[in-house]
């Protein structure tokens, strides 16, 4: 038996003449923690409702433990769901919220109590059982939601956007949460979101959704350090994106010649199949790049420096006509002090950060 908990394969879905989900393929293994993330209306939602059985796909399978279940009932799919609105029953209390869906699933009302009791302790509320949901804060009936969600053991749980609704400090919180409880229970779990920093942090692998398709599959790292596309490293944390030609290649390693300056230097492939002479664009991570006052490399004025409280940002005009600025990022504030506005400066970096994007 394959270790896949759910597979999805060639699921497609159209309104009309609009595809909102191109023929899709996409295996989850048992215990990940799997993010769908992309712009506004890329098809996560629609990917998330077809795995659910919200919706039916207009081709292809979704299979659950190697069983066919695209056109089950949603009841029928071991599956729980936590949506942005947390949808609690708000005439229930929060302990009868919790033990429905075991209410549901006929489990005798002693043993729903227990496990009802048992789900509250697991997200840190245990005193809240006898209130009404609209005595809680949203964050904790965000909580609640997860509970009840938690609370029948579903092999699955799909989540879509659960955070959207609170602020940053709370989301901060309930991201170590969800992670605490996705370790303790080994659930898997296929979670939707456009928060880029969110996806990075939580997820086992990123499913970067474009246009209704994926546009890259891995892991946060290889996502944020090997883009295969332009819009895989623009969408992921800031870059610096230059342009550049091949000049020769050996194995994975490139030399490039940069439009800006006519700086040479060596990048790493994407992995996409490439060619001496062909146009790339060189991707740099401002906190991969180190500013000095002398040495060969890409030279820049220093136009101005912004603390971004994790960050020092140092942003560079490189005079290459239209050019956004080159952005170098220190993790301390002392490296910038010492510099001028105005200063001409060297920026360097190792040729293993430099990743060419050929397309
Ligand atoms: P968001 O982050 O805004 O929720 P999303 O990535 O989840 O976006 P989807 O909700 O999956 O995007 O929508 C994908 C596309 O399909 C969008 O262009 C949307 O307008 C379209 N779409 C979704 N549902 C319907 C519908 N019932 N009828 C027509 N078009 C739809």
């Amino acid at each position: 038996m394959s270790s896949s908990n759910l597979q999805i394969s060639g699921l497609g879905k159209r309104y009309g003449d609009f595809v909102a989900l191109a023929p899709t393929h996409l295996d989850v293994a048992r215990g990940e923690f799997l993010t769908l993330l992309g712009p506004s209306g890329s098809g996560k939602t629609t990917l998330l409702s077809l795995i659910a059985g919200l919706a039916q796909p207009d081709e292809g399978r979704v299979l659950i433990d190697g069983a066919d279940v695209t056109y089950g009932a949603p009841y029928e799919r071991d599956i729980g769901m936590v949506f942005q609105n947390y949808a609690l029953f708000p005439h229930m209390s929060i302990e009868e919220n919790i033990a429905f869906p075991l209410k549901m699933r006929k489990v005798p009302a002693a043993e729903a109590r227990r496990r009802a009791l048992e789900a509250l302790e697991m997200v840190r509320l245990p005193h809240v059982a006898a209130r009404l949901p609209r005595e809680l804060s949203g964050g904790q009936q965000q909580r609640i939601a997860l509970a009840r969600c938690m609370v029948y053991r579903p092999a699955i749980i799909l989540m879509d956007e659960p955070l959207g609704a609170l602020d940053k400090k709370l989301r901060d919180q309930m991201q170590l949460e969800i992670k605490r409880i996705h370790r303790e229970l080994g659930t898997t779990i296929v979670y939707v979101t456009h928060d880029q920093e969110e996806a990075m942090t939580m997820s086992d692998r990123i499913c970067l959704m474009n246009g209704g398709a994926i546009e890259q599959l891995g892991s946060p790292a290889d996502l944020y350090f090997r883009p295969r596309t332009l819009f895989v490293a623009d969408f992921l944390g800031e870059s610096n994106l230059l342009q550049a030609e091949v000049t020769s290649v050996d194995g994975d390693t490139l030399s490039v010649k940069l439009a800006h300056q006519g700086v040479t230097g060596q990048a790493l492939s994407n992995g996409a199949p490439i060619k001496a002479g062909q146009k790339v664009t060189v991707m740099l991570r401002p906190q991969n790049l180190r500013v000095s006052t002398a040495g060969p490399g890409l030279t820049g004025k220093l136009l101005d420096v912004m603390v971004t409280g994790s960050l020092t940002k140092l942003y560079l005009d490189s005079g290459v006509p239209d050019a956004a600025p080159i952005v170098v990022a220190y993790p301390t504030q002392r490296q910038a002090e010492q510099y001028a506005i105005g200063q001409a400066l060297t920026v360097s970096w190792q040729a293993a950060d430099a990743v060419a994007i050929a397309e």
